[in-house]
């Protein structure tokens, strides 16, 4: 088995972004700046902002922040994204998920304008991903930084059988799309699936996206397969652990990926060159 090591993958894409953001400052006064609107005090959101924050401090990508308290109105929301969308100097903006219930997630990411839609979620960088991958121009952050880990280890998807466990919006059906468009066979699983094992024993790429942890035991495996564990779950003992049982599948598996350590910094390392692309973008350089 070999660990698929996520964090120093997103260290060497931060190397080589630092790199293209000083050049982008020094030769185009240009200087790539992501927007970040965070409503309410999710824990979990403060700390992946904290981990976003970082990275663009990596980067040399610059970082504004608007928090609001979790009362804030949807009006007031759309409102500041279409201020953003306006404002040149903002070639990212990010609304750190979820919001508060009373906000209709849908209509607050179609406010974003696509061109700097770097998380992915807009229908017009979601669809365009759908044509092929010559369209993946801002693809969502943590299908991209899977497809990244598969590539930095040699891993070609073409022909392989993909089990897909999760069907979200944000992670399950793009990936399928995006391992779809690279001549993998997928087939995508969610709560209704008959028999998930069925499935999961027939992937020679099996990828989780689900949020339960221990959901994926060692017998759900085929010998040799690549895995992909993007869940996040935390336990009792405040641990982090995927979808996988990770002690016994590494065993099986010739690839996996650890949780931490694995899809999470990709997903980060991905917002960063989405982030630069967006406003290389939107100023016409090439
Ligand atoms: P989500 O929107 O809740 O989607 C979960 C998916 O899992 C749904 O398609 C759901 O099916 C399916 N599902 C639930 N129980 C199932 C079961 N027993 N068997 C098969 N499928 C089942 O979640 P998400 O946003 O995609 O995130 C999924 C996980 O990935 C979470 O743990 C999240 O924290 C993690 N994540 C990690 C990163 C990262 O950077 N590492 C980024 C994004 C997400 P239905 O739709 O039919 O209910």
């Amino acid at each position: 088995m070999a660990l698929i090591d996520g964090k120093k993958i997103a260290n060497e894409i931060y190397e080589n972004l630092a790199k293209e953001v000083s050049e982008l400052k020094e030769k185009h006064t240009l200087a790539p700046k992501l927007a970040v609107i965070m409503v309410g005090d999710n824990a979990a959101s403060l700390s992946y902002i904290k981990q976003k924050r970082k990275a663009c401090e990596k980067t040399g990508i610059e970082w504004v922040q608007f928090d609001y308290e979790s009362d804030l109105t949807q009006l007031e929301l759309l409102d500041k994204i279409e201020e953003l969308n306006k404002d040149n100097s903002v070639h990212g903006i990010l609304v750190q998920l979820p919001l508060p219930e009373h906000f209709e997630v849908p209509k607050v990411i179609r406010a974003i304008d696509p061109h700097k839609d770097v998380d992915g979620f807009t229908a017009y960088n979601l669809g365009k991903m759908f044509l092929d991958v010559g369209f993946e121009d801002l693809p969502p952050c943590t299908p991209a930084g899977v497809i990244k880990m598969l590539e930095y280890y040699d891993i070609n998807p073409e022909g392989m059988d993909v089990t897909m466990v999760g069907s979200s919006n944000i992670v399950g059906k793009p990936l399928a799309t995006m391992l779809l468009n690279r001549g993998a066979t997928p087939t995508i699983c969610h709560i209704k699936t008959k028999d998930l094992k069925k499935h999961t024993l027939n992937a020679d790429l099996l990828c989780i996206a689900v949020g339960k942890a221990g959901l994926i035991s060692e017998d759900m495996v085929k010998e040799g397969a690549v895995v992909i564990d993007i869940g996040v779950n935390r336990t009792d003992d405040g641990k982090l652990v995927g979808d996988c049982d990770f002690e016994t599948i590494e065993k099986k598996a010739s690839y996996i990926t650890p949780v931490p350590g694995g899809a999470g910094p990709m997903t980060v390392a991905c917002l960063m060159e989405n982030t630069v692309k967006a406003a290389k973008r939107l100023n016409n350089i090439s």
